[in-house]
C-alpha cells in the first residue's frame, strides 16, 4: 500500500497487514483463553514483556482483538490502542488507571451521560472534578489547579452537538503537561483524528460509528504518541520500562483492562472489525443525510430548532467545518410546540423509536422524557433541554424517504 493510503482503502485491506492464516481474507475469530509455548523461556518471555506480540491469556487480549487494535491504531494515526468489553469500559480504565485520589480532572458538561455518572464515583474516591463549557479554552483554564493532571471532551456533545475549542485546549494541555483525553464516538477516525489537536489520548465506543450495525458492544483507546509519559507522575515502576511512548498504555493495559478485566471478546472484535470495513462510506452517507435533513428542518415551520454543526446558524459551525470531514450523523430538533411530541414521534415510519447511537438504521429519541429525565427540569433547563427536544441518529435510508416521511408526520 502507498504511504498514506485513502480511508475506506485502509480499512479494507486492514487485516492483511497481519499475515493471513491459511489463507483468509478476515482475520480468524481467536476463541482459545490459553496460549500455549513450545519452550518455558518463551512462556517466561510473554509475561515479562520481553517477547512482543505474544498471548498469553485472554483478558488480556487475543489475536482477534489485537488485530482490530492495530486497526484503529491506524485510522487515529496513533501508537497503540486497547480494545474494551464497551466504551464505558476504556473510559473507567482510563480514569481510573491514570488518575489517583487528590489530582484534578476538568471534564467538560457536556459529556455523555454515563460518562457524567463516573465522575461522581470519581470524587467518591478522592478525585476532584470540575465541570466547564469546554467552548471557550479560558473556560478550561480558569478550571485549573495545581493538581489538575487531565482535561476530558467529547468532540460533538449528544445531544446538544456542543463543539469544545479543541485546539485551544490542545495547546492549553500541551503547555501545563495535562493529559488531554477526547471521546472521538461521534465523529470517529473517519471524520476526525483527535491527534490533530494534540489530543493524548483518543476513546472510541465501538458500539457505534466504528461497527455501526448495532450488534456488538466494544470501546478502545488509542495513544496518539504525542504526550510525554516520562513526565507523568502516576505511571508505576513497573510500567516505565521500554519506550516511554508506551507507558501509559501499558499501564492501562495492566490496570485496566487485565486487572479490572473489562475484556472484549474475540467474536465481538470480529464483528465490529466488519462492521469497521464500511465506516467511511456509512459516515459519508449518514452525514449527508443528517445534513440536507438538518436544512430541510430548518424551514420547516413546525420546528422551532435544529442543533447540527453543519448549520451555519451553529455556534461552532466555523470549527467544524475546518476539523471535521462532515458534520456527523448525529442532529437534534426542537418542536415549537412541544404537546405534539409523541403524536409526530409515533406518526414517523422510518426512524426507530430507541435510545442508542451510530446504527444503519435512522434512529429517533425524544430527549426530555428519556435520557434526560433524571437530571429534573432545572438541569435541563441549565444544559438547553427543551422539552420539545429530539435526538435523531441517521442511518443509511435515503435522504428524499426521511424527507418525505418527516414530511408526512410534522403535518
Ligand atoms: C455510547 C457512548 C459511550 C459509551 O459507549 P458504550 O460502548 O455504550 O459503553 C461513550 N461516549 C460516547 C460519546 C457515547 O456515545
Amino acid at each position: 500500500m502507498k504511504n498514506k493510503p485513502a480511508l475506506s482503502t485502509l480499512l479494507a485491506h486492514a487485516d492483511r497487514d497481519f499475515g493471513a492464516e491459511h489463507g483468509a481474507i478476515h482475520k480468524p475469530i481467536h476463541t482459545s483463553v490459553q496460549y500455549g509455548f513450545e519452550k518455558v523461556e518463551d512462556l517466561i518471555g510473554v509475561f515479562q514483556g520481553t517477547i512482543k506480540g505474544g498471548f498469553n491469556y485472554a483478558r488480556q487480549g487475543t489475536p482477534t482483538t489485537a488485530a482490530l487494535e492495530a486497526r484503529i491504531t491506524a485510522l487515529e494515526g496513533g501508537v497503540g490502542s486497547i480494545c474494551f468489553a464497551t466504551g464505558m469500559a476504556g473510559i473507567c480504565a482510563t480514569f481510573l488507571t491514570l488518575l489517583k485520589a487528590g489530582d484534578h480532572l476538568v471534564c467538560s458538561q457536556f459529556v455523555f451521560g454515563n460518562t457524567n455518572s463516573v465522575l461522581g464515583t470519581l470524587r467518591g474516591l478522592g478525585i476532584e472534578v470540575t465541570t466547564v463549557d469546554p467552548g471557550q479554552v479560558s473556560a478550561v483554564e480558569a478550571a485549573l489547579q495545581p493538581n489538575t493532571r487531565m482535561v476530558f471532551v467529547e468532540t460533538i456533545a449528544n445531544p446538544g452537538t456542543q463543539i469544545p475549542d479543541l485546539e485551544g485546549i490542545g495547546a492549553l494541555c500541551k503547555t501545563r503537561g495535562l493529559v488531554y483525553v477526547v471521546d472521538n464516538t461521534i465523529t470517529s477516525p473517519a471524520l476526525f483524528q483527535p491527534k490533530a489537536v494534540g489530543a493524548s489520548l483518543s476513546i472510541n465506543s465501538l458500539t457505534k460509528t466504528i461497527a455501526g450495525h448495532g450488534a456488538a458492544l466494544g470501546g478502545s483507546v488509542t495513544d496518539t504518541g504525542l504526550f510525554d509519559w516520562a513526565s507523568y507522575p502516576n505511571i508505576f515502576a513497573a510500567y516505565r520500562k521500554g519506550d516511554a511512548r508506551q507507558w501509559g498504555l501499558q499501564q492501562i493495559r495492566k490496570k485496566g483492562l487485565r486487572d479490572m478485566g473489562g475484556a472484549l471478546s474475540s467474536e465481538h472484535a470480529h464483528q465490529i472489525a466488519v462492521g469497521s470495513e464500511t465506516l467511511s462510506l456509512r459516515v459519508q452517507h449518514s452525514s449527508a443525510t443528517a445534513q440536507g435533513l438538518a436544512q430541510w428542518m430548518s424551514a420547516h415551520p413546525a420546528i422551532a430548532k435544529v442543533h447540527y454543526p453543519g448549520l451555519a446558524s451553529h455556534p461552532q459551525h466555523a470549527l467544524a467545518k475546518k476539523l471535521f470531514g462532515a458534520a456527523s450523523w448525529l442532529m437534534a430538533f426542537e418542536l415549537r410546540d412541544a404537546s405534539r411530541l409523541n403524536a409526530v414521534i409515533n406518526a414517523l415510519q422510518l426512524p426507530i423509536k430507541a435510545t442508542g447511537l451510530g446504527d444503519t438504521r435512522t434512529l429517533i429519541i425524544p430527549v426530555a422524557p428519556t435520557i434526560f429525565w433524571e437530571a429534573g427540569p432545572q438541569v435541563r433547563a441549565q444544559m438547553g433541554i427543551a422539552d420539545g427536544m429530539v435526538r435523531l441518529s441517521l442511518g443509511l435510508e435515503a435522504l428524499d424517504d426521511l424527507i418525505a416521511d418527516f414530511a408526512q408526520a410534522l403535518a
